[in-house]
């Protein structure tokens, strides 16, 4: 019996690109031999006809499976559900816009087999990317290393193979509101990083913009870390301090030299600067308290519209 590895694919509204995927994949799984692939596909709620083009593929290609979710959940969740149906005993994860090389496969197998337990993919090089766009990630990066207390892999994407016995651990982390990223650091085991260029899309659109990177990016600071809240105390300790030596200097100043009524432009802004602190600390705890309130629900993760395994049949065609 040879070892099945699943290739596990989110997919949402990938029409154009997903025929060439699979032309790419099929290439490289058919140089490698003494294993056996899983093709999962996550349809994650496309609008487009992925579907029916996985489908089709199923029909051609036994090894290709497809879990269809009720709607859009996003990557995340649809790499969740991905991890709960793989069969393998091991999980590649891979974008379907052939952005991540196919041809790593080989590698990530090669150190699989030496003992690594998670082989990722780091970006050398990010093309077809614009500049703000690196230097935000750049940047995000940054401060995720300096507040949070697990290591974080910097451009590194979800690109990578997972044994066993990490998907194992990943089907038990369910929070909702997920940022997989850090969940692969916070697991641990043996990691292994190997280097590539990451190409621009061969086709269609990225799902992301700015608004849903700054979304991800407070998942990704608010689910590790929670230095924000800490901050927040320790601008209220200095400011507090601040004031009570401001507090004695007026004290002083009035019974030396008197009182008398000015001072309307410092209080105005010290009012409003005060102000726009407790609303920004305000807001941080809001983040953490509705992160709770989303947790607590305990809804599932998503929800599946239709699950196809892969056809038990195996028709190898080099043996
Ligand atoms: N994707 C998904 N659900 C979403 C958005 C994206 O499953 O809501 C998939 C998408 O089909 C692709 C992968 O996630 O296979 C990466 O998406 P994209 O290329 O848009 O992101 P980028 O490479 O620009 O970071
Ligand atoms: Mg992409």
């Amino acid at each position: 019996m040879h070892k099945l590895i699943t290739i596990m694919v989110p997919t949402y509204n990938e029409d154009q690109v997903i025929e060439q995927f699979y032309d790419r994949i099929n290439d490289v799984t058919n140089g490698i031999n003494n294993y056996e692939f899983e093709l999962l596909f996550v349809n994650d709620g496309s609008e487009d006809s992925t579907l029916s083009i996985i489908k089709k593929l199923r029909n051609t290609d036994n090894r290709v499976s497809y879990v269809d979710l009720s709607r859009n959940f996003g990557k995340e969740i649809a790499m969740l559900a991905g991890f709960d149906y793989a069969k393998g005993e091991a999980v590649i994860i891979i974008d379907a816009d052939l952005q991540d090389p196919p041809e790593l496969i080989t590698d990530m197998i090669h150190y699989w087999e030496q003992g690594y337990d998670d082989v990722y993919a780091k970006r050398s090089d990010r093309q077809g990317e614009t500049w703000l766009k690196k230097w935000t990630s750049k940047n995000f990066y940054k401060v995720l290393k300096k507040t949070s207390s697990i290591p974080i892999q910097e451009d590194t994407g979800d690109f990578r193979l997972l044994d066993q016995r990490c998907v194992n651990a990943l089907r038990k982390l369910r929070e909702s509101q997920r940022y997989t990223k850090g969940l692969f650091s916070w697991l641990g085991f043996k990691k292994k990083e190997i280097l590539f260029n990451r190409d621009p899309r061969a086709g269609g659109e990225t799902k992301w913009n700015y608004p849903k990177l700054i979304n991800l990016a407070i998942e990704g600071i608010t689910s590790f870390t929670t230095y924000p809240l800490k901050l927040s105390s320790y601008l209220g300790v200095i400011i507090s301090l601040g004031a009570f030596i401001y507090m004695l200097f007026v004290i002083f100043k009035t019974i030396v030299f008197g009182e008398s009524v000015t001072g309307y432009p410092s209080l105005m802004s010290v009012i409003l600067f005060l102000g726009g602190i407790q609303l920004l600390s305000l807001g941080v705890i809001g983040e953490y308290l509705g992160r709770i309130f989303n947790e607590t629900k305990k809804r599932p993760v998503y929800l599946v519209q239709e699950y196809n395994d892969k056809k038990d049949l195996v028709i190898h065609e080099n043996k």
